[in-house]
């Protein structure tokens, strides 16, 4: 199979090449590996340096917006696994218009190249930040989509579009849906790697307004086995939910990222709350499970235990990120002065 990766060397999506040009299971051989990626301040070419000599695997520099190159590397692929995007809710707040650029018509541009050249199949990475926001129960893949923040919305807007895709022309599209990644390789803007790298440096965490805000985390290794999953198995025009299984309050995983780094609550400090900021995401898991035969294996103390070595382990490849990020985009701010996110 030969797959057209976008945003492959971003954290999932570097994830998602990794796992599969290492991967030793005969479904696997084989297989090579085109990644697209325009290598925004989150992308970051080393996180594919396990992979970079592979024989079968190119590396493309450039934009899912640039229709003229888009419709130049898409021939010759069987399948397209979409991750690039704008991804950080606290960017969106200080300013949409990159997060409708890449999330909307970069998507836009990547269904319309894939459907000229009758590409295979087409997996959208969408997010559960899609719903909105649920107090009590789970969302079902059927529930009605009320993005909040203008990342959520941008991301609904591409969702919805490469559904659209499939029910207009009849394209082969897939839409997974999943929670809060975590792991290696997580831009430390995000709120684990930016929560474990400060700790690490003595500094202290801001927690947003009481910590009660609810999230489910998902192992980014398993996202991926997901995804591959969905890639092989999805029905055509279907939407899968992946996740973590494992909700915790925003103050429950700061007390474990505490106890993992051995610091205490005094380098907590809270701080106003985020706008609009959702209190509760819950995804219903069982039509992944039963059609993709998907579950989450990562139990979350592992997976966090391996992430706070990992990061201990690689200063040299966070220190450079979080010294400048965002210098390289003059409408967004660095990260020492914004808000954590991802939360
Ligand atoms: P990331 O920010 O780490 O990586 C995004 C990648 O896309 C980067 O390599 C960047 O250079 C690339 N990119 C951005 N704009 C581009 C453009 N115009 N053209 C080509 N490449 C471009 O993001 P991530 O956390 O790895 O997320 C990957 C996908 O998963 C995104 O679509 C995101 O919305 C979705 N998702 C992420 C999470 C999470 O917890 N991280 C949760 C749910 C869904």
């Amino acid at each position: 199979m030969r797959l057209l990766v976008t945003g492959g060397a971003g954290f999932i999506g570097s994830e998602f090449v990794r796992s599969l040009l290492l991967s030793r299971h005969p479904v696997h051989h084989g297989i090579r590996i085109t990644v697209l990626d325009s290598l925004t301040y989150a992308g970051v070419l080393a996180n594919l340096s396990p992979v970079s000599e592979h024989p079968q695997f190119t590396f493309v520099h450039g934009d899912i917006c640039d229709a003229d190159q888009v419709d130049e590397v898409m021939p010759g692929h069987d399948a397209v696994v979409h991750f690039a995007a704008e991804s950080h809710v606290d960017r969106s707040i200080a300013g949409a218009r990159p997060f409708i650029q890449t999330n909307v018509l970069g998507t836009q541009t990547l269904l319309d190249a894939a459907h000229r050249h009758r590409i295979g199949r087409f997996v959208h990475v969408s997010t559960d930040e899609v719903y909105g926001s649920i107090p009590a129960g789970s969302w079902t893949e059927d529930s009605p989509l009320a993005p909040n923040s203008p990342y959520a919305a941008s991301k609904a807007g591409s969702d919805l579009l490469a559904l659209a895709f499939h029910r207009t022309h009849g394209m082969d599209v897939v839409v997974t849906r999943c929670s809060n990644n975590y792991g290696r390789y997580q831009f430390p803007e995000k709120v684990i790697p930016l929560f474990v790298t400060n700790l690490l440096d003595g500094k202290q965490v801001p927690v947003y307004g009481d910590g009660r805000n609810v999230r489910d985390w998902l192992h980014v290794s398993d996202h991926c086995r997901g995804l591959d999953l969905a890639l092989r198995k999805g029905r055509p025009g279907h939407v899968y939910h992946l996740g973590g299984g494992t909700e915790l309050t925003n103050e429950q995983l700061t007390g474990l990222l505490l106890e993992a780094t051995g610091t205490g609550w005094d380098m907590v400090r809270h701080v106003p709350d985020r706008k609009g900021h959702d209190l509760r995401y819950s995804l219903d898991c069982r039509k992944a499970a039963e059609e993709l035969g998907y579950t989450a294996e990562v139990r979350l103390e592992d997976g966090l235990a391996d992430t706070v070595a990992w990061y201990r382990a690689h200063r040299d490849w966070w220190e450079p990120l979080k010294a400048n990020a965002g210098l390289r985009h003059p409408h967004q701010s660095p990260i020492d002065r914004a808000p954590p996110g991802a939360f």
